[in-house]
């Protein structure tokens, strides 16, 4: 059997468990942003959601997003993702001032740096679940074998390797949920950004989907921003900020969010 060196190896994928370099402490920023501003023209006018915004993110930070229904959460996500503009200001992600880039170089930068995860899984219904999660990979070339077995991967760090040939249709809530977080790290990227990732499911699924990201946050030196209205799980970040009128503000919670006389209930902040 011929063998391999590893300097013939194929470069192009990594395993799940292999990372890129992360900095060891954790006082680089990898998201600075400075006087963002983001105005929406509509039919009745001018919607600024936000300006003057700025906000300092470290390697390896967990940090939670709140804020009500429309404060702007989802664009500012999206802004930091390279998925919409900024209207002014600037967005260092990752080293990379995102504001500034191109579609193209936009669309390669999310492959690379970034893992997105929403509310809605997106799956595709007529791949499969191994199929779906090597995705990602086949479109950055990686040919057809390596994607799948480093999917393979994937979908046991997520707990459904026996799940692999299944379509979505065929998977529960929580099952399609853990696909899409196989999917959105099977690049290796070193942020995760999540929209709602539990806003779909019941409490115990949405708590197990979190454990799993709080796994694979520390398992693979990720720096995770988590949008959601659920304040027992944005208290388990490591830090809480809320949007409210275009201003990110240090959340802290006003009590505890789970005390055994209490029990489990949402913390205001
Ligand atoms: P959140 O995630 O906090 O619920 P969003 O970022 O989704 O808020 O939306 C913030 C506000 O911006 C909402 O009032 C929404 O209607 C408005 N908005 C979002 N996208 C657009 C758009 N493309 N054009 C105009 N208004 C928009």
């Amino acid at each position: 059997m011929p063998q391999t060196s590893p300097a013939d190896a194929p470069q192009t994928t990594r395993t799940a468990r292999e990372t890129k370099p992360r900095a060891k402490s954790g006082k680089t920023p990898i998201i600075q942003v400075r006087n963002l501003e983001k105005t929406y023209t509509t039919a009745r006018g001018a919607l600024t959601l936000f300006s003057k915004l700025s906000l300092d993110v470290q390697t390896g930070e967990m940090v939670a997003i709140v804020g009500q229904s429309g404060a702007g959460k989802s664009t500012l996500l999206h802004i930091l993702g390279a998925l919409d503009a900024p209207t002014a200001g600037t967005v260092t992600c990752a080293s990379v001032n995102v504001a500034l880039l191109s579609q193209q170089e936009a669309a390669a930068f999310r492959n690379r740096e970034i893992g997105y995860v929403w509310q809605f899984h997106y799956l595709l219904p007529e791949f499969t679940a191994l199929e779906n999660v090597a995705m990602p990979l086949l479109a950055r070339g990686v040919n057809k074998r390596e994607a799948l077995a480093t999917a393979a991967n994937w979908l046991r760090e997520v707990d459904l390797e026996d799940r692999g040939g299944h379509r979505p249709g065929e998977l529960s809530g929580g099952e399609q949920q853990r696909v899409a977080l196989a999917r959105a790290l099977v690049n290796n990227p070193r942020l995760l950004l999540a929209d709602e990732p539990t806003g779909d499911l019941d409490e115990a699924t949405a708590s197990r989907v979190f454990d799993l990201i709080e796994r694979l946050h520390t398992s693979h030196g990720l720096t995770s921003i988590i949008v959601t209205h659920n304040m027992d799980l944005a208290a388990r970040s490591t830090r809480i900020l809320r949007l409210e009128a275009g201003r990110l503000a240090s959340g802290r919670l006003a009590a505890p969010v789970y005390t055994p006389q209490t029990g489990p209930r949402a913390g205001k902040i």
